[in-house]
């Protein structure tokens, strides 16, 4: 270890309250600031992981509303309470820069906070009741009430993009927890000092709150051994992962084959094109063109939401719109990647993108190691229609334009995309026949239609979608942003008959 550091890890795991290591260690790499020595994850520490969280279940599944929305405030209160040092570790270990970091904090702060206010209201129960018929007969139908019930301990895998929001307690953890699920969160390798504070900060509030420690526990990297351990254990009820397409994959497969299959609950990622019509190109193609390269260039590109293809009629507006991307993308400064392998990922898919037949280069950049430049290429629909690689995500700051000869071949276009997180359409008033028509194509292929906008930048809130069909995500009457992400950790129960006193309290 070098360097100065206000936050020193103690690289251990987290087994329901216990600090535990193993035999063998892993480095972190951070940009800058110290490195440090992470103890790491096996199937044995995943084993004592799930069976303390079953364990914790029979009493945090059976908790009260109120007492969960405690629980979720007091993890907020904590971190915020350590929230420099976390900013000073994060920034260290992803790159990303300060504000960034100091934004994405608040936002894991109130997704917590909006999970208390959720369960609270008690809408997400989803109470319903049939009373019963006695007489006369044959009408006779028995008493029924409904609810949504927790489904037990549930996975989580930390994502590289987004060390706070979507890692140790973000919205999968958070969700989870508010439904009443224990969490068993498997680190990601690319900020376990991150993941390590912030899992502090829960085990604090779990302290203050007099909840059973394993209702939370954090089992830092370990290869591929621990994430398939986990996703397969027999106690865990479901898992929420955002990652790699292969990675996601990989391990969807291993739910489904399970001899008891659970929901995995993948988000994968997308090219989330943008459509530019021809009234609206016409009118700002200089403006598009900028937002779109803004767009494209925030956090390095390296957003599930980063709209990764332009398709745009032949023609002088087009011209104009992909001279504004093509200088504004080249004014974009350089900027650090999340990992090493991360950075050479996306050289590796650039260079594969530029070797492509038909494919124009417009700007390439030069950028090594950890680093990236933006990239811009373009290429007929006609090409990219015959190539499925050219539909494929590439992780980072890289834009590709697809020139339509016509409206009827920008539809061809639409048609041919795999499921999307989310579609957008540019338009202006005089476009709105086309429009709809496009948008009619677009809402089957993406979780969230835009008009006149930019994906990146997902709201947590009620009417957030952020899923869309595969390979988008693995489950695409889910969500993995906003209030709605929590039905996946609840099954609705039909309760017949009941006494009154019999009833969980909720239906009373
Ligand atoms: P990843 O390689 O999919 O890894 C994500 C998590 O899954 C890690 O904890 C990893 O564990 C685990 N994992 C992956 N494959 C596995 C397997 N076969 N069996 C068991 N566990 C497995 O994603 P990443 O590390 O975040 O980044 C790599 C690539 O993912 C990027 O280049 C990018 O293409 C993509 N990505 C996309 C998004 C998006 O939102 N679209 C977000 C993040 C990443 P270990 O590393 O410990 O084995």
């Amino acid at each position: 270890m070098s360097g100065e550091s206000t936050f020193t890890p103690h690289g251990q795991h987290f087994i329901a309250g216990v600090q535990v290591a193993t035999d063998t260690t892993f480095d972190s790499t951070p940009v800058h600031g110290p490195t440090h020595a992470f103890s790491m994850g096996t199937p044995d520490l995943i084993d004592k992981a799930c069976q303390a969280a079953e364990e914790a279940f029979w009493s945090y599944g059976y908790s009260t509303r109120e007492e969960r929305a405690f629980f979720l405030e007091a993890i907020a209160d904590e971190i915020e309470a350590r929230a420099d040092a976390i900013t000073e570790i994060g920034t260290q270990e992803t790159g990303l820069p300060v504000a960034r970091l100091v934004g994405e904090r608040g936002r894991t702060v109130m997704q917590l906070q909006l999970f208390a206010a959720h369960i609270r209201a008690g809408d997400y129960l989803d109470r319903r009741y049939d009373t019963s018929v006695t007489f006369p007969q044959p009408g006779a139908k028995p008493r029924l009430r409904l609810m949504n019930r927790p489904i037990g301990p549930v996975a989580v895998f930390g994502a590289s993009n987004f060390p706070l929001a979507f890692s140790v307690a973000g919205g999968d953890t958070a969700s989870a927890l508010a439904a009443g699920c224990p969490v068993v969160v498997k680190g990601h390798p690319a900020h376990p000092g991150t993941s390590e504070i912030v899992a502090q900060a829960v085990l604090a509030a779990i302290t203050r709150c007099g909840i059973h420690p394993g209702v939370f526990s954090l089992v830092q990297a370990g290869g591929r051994a621990t994430g398939e351990a986990l996703v397969q254990h027999p106690l865990i009820r479901a898992v929420g992962f955002t990652g790699s397409l292969a990675g996601g994959r990989a391990l969807f497969d291993l739910c489904a084959t399970r001899p008891e299959p659970i929901p995995f609950f993948g988000e994968l990622g997308s090219v989330n094109p943008m459509f530019l019509l021809p009234a609206a190109l016409a009118a700002r193609s200089e403006e598009i063109g900028i937002g779109w390269a803004n767009s494209l260039t925030m956090g390095a590109g390296q957003f599930c939401t980063n709209p990764g293809i332009a398709v745009v009629m032949r023609g002088k507006e087009g011209d104009n719109f992909a001279a504004a991307a093509r200088s504004a993308l080249g004014q974009a400064q350089t900027q650090a990647m999340l990992t090493e392998d991360i950075a050479a990922a996306y050289r590796e898919r650039r260079d594969r993108m530029a070797a492509e037949a038909g494919v124009s280069s417009l700007l390439v950049s030069s950028c090594n190691l950890r680093s990236a430049t933006s990239d811009l290429f373009s290429v007929t629909a006609a090409e990219w229609l015959g190539n499925h690689v050219l539909a494929e995500e590439v992780f980072g700051p890289l834009g590709l334009i697809v020139i339509v000869e016509n409206f009827a071949e920008m539809c061809e276009v639409a048609s041919a995309l795999t499921g999307q997180l989310t579609a957008t359409v540019h338009m202006d008033e005089s476009d709105a026949e086309a429009a709809l028509s496009l948008l009619t194509i677009l809402e089957r292929k993406a979780g969230r239609v835009l008009i006149n906008g930019f994906p990146t930048g997902v709201e947590v809130c009620d009417a957030m979608v952020h899923g869309g069909p595969y390979p988008a995500s693995t489950n695409f009457g889910a969500t993995s942003v906003g209030t709605l992400s929590i039905r996946r950790w609840l099954r609705p129960v039909c309760y017949q008959d009941f006494p009154h006193s019999l009833l969980p309290e909720d239906l009373r």
